[in-house]
């Protein structure tokens, strides 16, 4: 088991990765209350080992699914956890995908101002992005993560046990935010394409995780709040791909980002921002997970939900995270009209 350290101003935090990081998670809480929010379909999988390990526990079970990501099951958490008679010397574990992660995390941020919070992601998407940094969030009014708060967890457990349950569209989907990182970090890109046989195998994926925590915790520790800027090289790919999400939301998060860091890259060619050859690298990257880019009809639309990026700071102007070189992104500003002539590459997709 690898240890992770990140120094945030806020609070410290250490994000254990490798095998008998559940165990250790148990081993950490000992005697303390724990509070355990989970949704149906781990609890139908991992129950019997929640009970076995924290017999004393209050499990508050949700139904799966991001459009559970919202203000009832928020509310019915932190009903449970008052029913319980938590304090603010609880713990708080997450055990889930990134769903779970984000409510579990934004209860522990609001109960008396604040508990102790664990997360321990299931799926490969959490363990890779999600759990890590603390972001917390609820989506409302049909806007992603519109109601958050950034709320540190003190530990993060990273078992590749969980993994080895998790259907193919939920590996996918972890991929997604994979290859975003190994745009990020050249080095990493690198590997993936060195190894692109060995995308599904677990005993890789484990490597990967390790090595996107350790990005993101860098990251992380020198801009927590995304205020200087930096920490939204985390959102390659995001304004396009949750544009999409919300227009047309039957394929996963992951993948929408992948299908929103092609055409981003497009993007950058275009207003060159980048050369025309490190925009191929990034879509041969996409292309390890993303096979054919699906043909989107009427895609223009979306441009009002990019419009409502949370990036977003001036009226009619889209924000997207470009990336420039391996290691390097900027933040560039397109207008609405210009930006819908990029989206409509979309409308045929590549088959
Ligand atoms: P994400 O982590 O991709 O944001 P979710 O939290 O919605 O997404 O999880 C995706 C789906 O995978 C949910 O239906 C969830 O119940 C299920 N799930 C989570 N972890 C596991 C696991 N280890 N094995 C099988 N299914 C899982
Ligand atoms: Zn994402």
């Amino acid at each position: 088991m690898q240890k992770i350290e990140i120094h945030t101003k806020s609070r410290p935090s250490a994000v254990y990765c490798g095998e008998g990081a559940f165990l250790a998670a148990q081993q950490f809480l000992g005697e303390n209350e724990v509070f355990v929010v989970t949704d149906e379909n781990v609890w139908d999988i991992y129950g019997e080992d929640v009970e076995y390990l924290f017999p004393k526990a209050h499990v508050c079970i949700l139904p799966a699914g991001e459009k559970h990501k919202n203000k009832s099951s928020l509310f019915r958490i932190l009903d449970e956890m008052l029913a319980a008679g938590l304090h603010r010397s609880s713990y708080v574990v997450a055990l889930g995908g990134g769903v779970v992660g984000d409510m579990a995390g934004l209860a522990a941020a609001m109960y008396m101002r604040g508990t102790h919070l664990i997360q321990i992601p299931t799926t490969l998407l959490a363990q890779v992005d999600s759990s890590v940094g603390g972001k917390t969030a609820i989506d409302y009014k049909n806007v992603k993560n519109v109601l958050g708060a950034f709320y540190q967890p003190e530990r993060v457990y990273c078992d590749p046990k969980f993994l080895q349950t998790l259907p193919p569209r939920e590996i996918r989907c972890g991929l997604g935010e994979i290859i975003k990182t190994g745009v990020l970090d050249g080095a990493l890109g690198e590997k993936i394409l060195q190894n692109a046989d060995k995308l599904t195998d677990l005993d890789f994926l484990r490597s990967l995780v390790t090595d996107c925590v350790r990005f993101k915790a860098r990251v992380v520790e020198r801009d927590e709040t995304e205020s200087s800027g930096l920490r939204k090289c985390l959102n390659l790919g995001h304004t396009t791909g949750h544009a999409l999400e919300l227009r047309y939301g039957r394929r996963s998060h992951g993948e929408y980002v992948l299908i929103g860091m092609w055409l981003e890259s497009y993007i950058a060619e275009g207003e060159g921002v980048a050369t025309a050859e490190h925009s191929a690298w990034v879509r041969s990257l996409v292309s390890l997970a993303e096979k054919k880019i699906p043909a989107f009809p009427n895609v223009r639309e979306c441009v009002s939900n990019a419009l409502l990026d949370k990036k977003n700071d001036r009226a009619g102007v889209v924000s997207v995270v470009l990336s420039k070189a391996k290691g390097e992104f900027e933040e560039y500003a397109l207008s609405s009209e210009k930006y819908a002539e990029y989206l409509s590459r979309l409308e045929e997709g590549r088959r």
